[in-house]
């Protein structure tokens, strides 16, 4: 666990302020914002404010919160008018290519999205 409350990394500092966004949702529990470099017509990003560190790293007890992020990522997606579908992925460690060490689901969508990825 990181010295700072909500970590260390640039999700840490959105959370906390210290670099200004806008966000699409907030809640005791976590945020949601616009992805900086979008992969399709709408790609958000839902983060808890708990900073854990990636999904393999998470326990029994993140449970709930985990729940949470998904009923947030559809709460939104239904905002963006995402009626045709979306994909919500979670890129874990180094295999799953995930490149900001605080966990968080992407939700991409707003035209028709390839399987499998690459
Ligand atoms: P990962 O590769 O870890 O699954 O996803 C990290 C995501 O965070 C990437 O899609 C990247 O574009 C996004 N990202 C990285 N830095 C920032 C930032 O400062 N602001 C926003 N809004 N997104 C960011």
């Amino acid at each position: 666990q990181s010295a700072k409350p909500g970590g260390d990394t640039i999700f840490g500092k959105i959370i906390r302020g210290e670099i200004k966004t806008d966000f699409l949702h907030e809640d005791d529990q976590c945020v949601a914002f616009n992805d900086i470099a979008p992969q399709a017509p709408v790609h958000f990003l839902v983060v808890p404010k708990k900073p854990i560190v990636k999904l393999s790293d998470a326990d029994d007890s993140d449970e709930q919160l985990l729940g949470h992020l998904l009923i947030v990522a559809r709460k939104v997606a239904k905002q963006k008018g995402l009626s045709k579908g979306y994909r919500v992925v979670i890129n874990d460690g180094q295999h799953g290519g995930q490149s900001v060490y605080h966990i968080h689901i992407h939700v991409i969508g707003g035209r028709q999205l390839g399987w499998p990825p690459g």
